[in-house]
């Protein structure tokens, strides 16, 4: 028997973290809309489970990184 109460806790508890990257190729921090030029550093949310390969990774600036940090970020509550 399918217990749907806890796949619904087991889905909420999906954790994201981002990672530092440079940006090969110029980006836009999903937060801010900010221009992330070629080379620069920005931070990339990367899910911890694989169920999350098909949603879009959000991208952030270093400037939003610093003032919201990672968590506040992840959880889109700025
Ligand atoms: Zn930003």
């Amino acid at each position: 028997m399918t217990d749907l109460l806890s796949w619904g806790i087991e889905m909420e508890k999906i954790e994201t973290h981002l990672i530092k990257k440079v940006a090969k190729i110029p980006r836009v921090c999903t937060n801010c809309r900010k221009k992330i030029g070629e080379g620069e550093i920005y931070h990339r949310e990367e899910g911890i489970s694989k169920h999350l390969h098909s949603l879009i990774a959000r991208e952030f600036c270093t400037e939003c990184y610093s003032k919201y940090g990672q968590e506040k970020l992840i959880k889109g509550k700025l």
